[in-house]
């Protein structure tokens, strides 16, 4: 059989840990033997980001904007204990915050589902897509603790100089008080790549935040959701049957265990925090969850939901086996491929991302999986692999289908 050729490369970020090694193994054993891999690679690990000052990673984002998709490896993102372990220069920023910044993108995370690893909403038959706003509110505040009775004012000084003002609160005591701003922009952008990633994935999409105790902010998004929805993709859903639909925060919760899943939930920043975690808990585990930054012009970046698994990493080094969940990491090169296939007219690489994500579930639903997944199958008698005998064992469901 002849390797699938490519047109453009792909932008392929590296990355750190246990996840690296990983990576590799997929390349050699599930992609490379199949495929012409074309790839523009960037070295995110984090010496090579420490060497280059990060410059690598500002490459890496800038190179997903001129090719449009990239896939990407889990990274550290440096605390005080990684400087030390590694002699950083600097305590580098986190490369995922640094290119959704370029790239102005939303995050869309949505769970893995196979069979033997069932939801513990036994309804949710498709998964759910939730789609964060990674900007401002209660993560980009600024508090104030009220020591006691006194007068608490809002005020916004226009370039101008006129005023508005507005009366928070007469304090008769102690307390505390919050402000948190949003952007307009911020919010376009945020619905314009919601609205793309549904019509590019034919999903419906939802939104909903507290508009009738929020009268102005979160009005705000609400108005801002309708306008782009009506001007610019009203058409374009109605055309594909899909639907927009805003409802209040507290109906969506409540609904949302109600459905067979199979839609997008847009969340503002802290909604979007809360009810992610809900899905992917309710869906299993981290390792069963892709990740893609969709920035408001359709550029992709692919990559898994977790980290670089660092406590397996540890053990990898101290030549102790390993039994870590490579799915999350195989679908995001899956993706990266067939998104770089319909973008390039290359059909075979559309098919052989869709088998080679079936070669995954097939390969778990036949009862051969990692550690994580054996503690929490329905399944009997399951056989737990390791790392690389687990992505072995998909090549052969894999070969067997080609
Ligand atoms: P993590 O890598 O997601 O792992 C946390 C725990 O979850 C693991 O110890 C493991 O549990 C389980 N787990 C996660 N992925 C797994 C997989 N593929 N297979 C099996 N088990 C898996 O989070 P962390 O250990 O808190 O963070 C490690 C590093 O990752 C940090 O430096 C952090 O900055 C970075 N990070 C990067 C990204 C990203 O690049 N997108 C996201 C999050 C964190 P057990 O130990 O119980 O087996
Ligand atoms: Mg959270």
């Amino acid at each position: 059989m002849s390797k699938i050729e490519m047109k453009t490369p792909l932008v392929e970020m590296d990355g750190d840990e246990m996840t690296r090694i990983l990576w590799k193994m997929i390349k050699e054993e599930l992609l490379e033997p199949y495929i012409e891999l074309k790839t523009e690679y960037y070295d995110l690990g984090l010496e090579h980001r420490n060497e280059t000052d990060d410059q690598v990673t500002i490459d890496s984002a800038e190179a997903t904007k001129k090719y449009g998709v990239a896939v990407k490896c889990a990274t550290i993102t440096p605390n005080a204990a990684r400087v030390e372990e590694y002699s950083l220069k600097e305590m580098w920023k986190s490369p995922n915050g640094t290119i959704r910044a370029i790239l102005d993108g939303t995050v869309f995370r949505a769970p893995i589902q196979v069979k033997g690893i069932e939801p513990c909403v036994k309804n949710w038959e498709k998964p759910i897509t939730l789609a964060r706003h990674a900007y401002g509110d209660v993560y980009k505040n600024t508090e104030i603790r009220v020591p006691g009775p006194g007068k608490a004012e809002l005020v916004f000084k226009n370039s101008d100089g006129t005023e508005i003002r507005e009366l928070i609160q007469e304090f008769d005591g102690p307390g505390i008080i919050q402000g948190i701003h949003n952007k307009d922009n911020s919010i376009i952008s945020f619905a314009r790549s919601c609205f793309n990633y549904a019509l590019d994935t034919k999903q419906d999409i939802w939104f909903a935040t507290k508009d009738t105790i929020s009268k102005v902010y979160d009005h705000r998004f609400k108005d801002i959701f309708q306008e782009i929805y009506e001007n610019e993709y009203k058409e374009k859903f109605e055309s594909n049957g899909l639907e927009y639909f805003y409802t209040l925060i507290d109906d969506a919760v409540a609904r949302v265990m109600k459905t067979k899943g199979g839609f997008i939930w847009a969340c503002k920043n802290y909604d979007g925090d809360v009810m992610s975690d809900m899905v992917s808990s309710a869906c299993g585990s981290l390792a069963m969850m892709t990740s893609v930054l969709v920035s408001p012009t359709g550029v992709y970046e692919y990559e898994a939901a977790h980290g670089t698994v660092q406590r397996h990493y540890y053990k990898h080094l101290q030549g102790e086996e390993t039994s870590t969940n490579s799915v999350a990491t195989i679908f995001a090169w899956t993706g990266a491929l067939r998104k770089r296939g319909e973008l390039d007219g290359i059909s075979e690489l559309c098919s052989f991302a869709d088998k080679l994500e079936k070669a995954t579930l097939s390969t778990i639903e036949s009862g051969k999986m990692t550690k994580d997944l054996a503690l929490i199958t329905s399944m009997k008698d399951v056989t737990v692999l390791n790392s690389q005998n687990f992505i072995k064992a998909i090549r052969e469901s894999l070969d067997a289908m080609l």
